[in-house]
């Protein structure tokens, strides 16, 4: 079920203040329309009908689609020290109230950053696990090391045979496209799967580059 409310948020540039709709939870079934304002970045973003300043709503969201068995927690934050207990607290909650026996064969994600939570719909829709799109995106920006600090990876699109990227360098203010072919895709996800890695959660995941680095290291191993 997609639950909202209705809050009264101050503009943080001029003060105006103004009724927003906030989404706390959207279930894909229940309303695809809500799913496409999601992928086109018009859920929880306030405007000021005033001075048109925008910005995201600080509220979390439950993103689910039963479909595909895909759960996406996102807690907005920008603190590395508060993701982490924020990611404690979301996997206690879970352990606490039971629920996760409700959910096997899902992949359960928390996320902290509004673009990871649509990334992620987008790269579960293409069909693909992003352990496995985590993994390239590294392998990416791994092939000019003295530019990865000033860089990020991030999912485009599937195509026939291959994966689009977009590279965005804060540095040179530039965005660059990567194509990685689909067998790359195939080979890392069945090296995972061969290590251990399953096509779906036991708990609450966070899968971001730190968690690529992990796996990759324990392939290596
Ligand atoms: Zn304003």
């Amino acid at each position: 079920m997609s639950i909202n409310s209705s809050k009264a948020i101050r503009c943080p540039s001029c003060g105006q203040l103004q009724e927003i709709t906030v989404w706390n939870s959207i279930t894909v079934k229940d309303s695809p329309d809500l799913k496409a304002d999601l992928l086109s970045g018009r859920v929880n973003i306030f405007k000021c009908g005033s001075c048109s300043h925008s910005g995201l709503v600080p509220a979390p969201l439950l993103y689910h689609d039963e479909d595909k068995k895909l759960m996406i927690s996102f807690s907005p934050c920008d603190d590395e020290q508060l993701k982490q207990r924020l990611f404690e607290n979301v996997r206690e909650t879970s352990k606490g109230s039971g629920e996760l026996s409700g959910y096997s064969g899902y992949n359960l994600r928390f996320v902290c950053e509004y673009n990871s939570l649509l990334e992620k719909i987008l790269i579960f829709d293409a069909g693909l696990n992003d352990k496995a799109v985590e993994i390239i995106k590294l392998l990416i920006l791994s092939q000019e090391p003295e530019k990865q600090d000033d860089r990020f990876c991030v999912f485009g699109k599937k195509e026939e045979d291959s994966i689009e990227f977009m590279v965005r360098d804060i540095k040179e203010n530039m965005i660059y496209t990567s194509r990685a072919p689909i067998s790359t895709y195939d080979t890392i996800w069945q090296q995972l799967r061969a290590s251990g890695v399953k096509p779906y959660s036991f708990d609450w995941e966070m899968v971001d580059a730190v968690y690529a680095d992990r796996l990759i290291k324990g392939i290596n191993n």
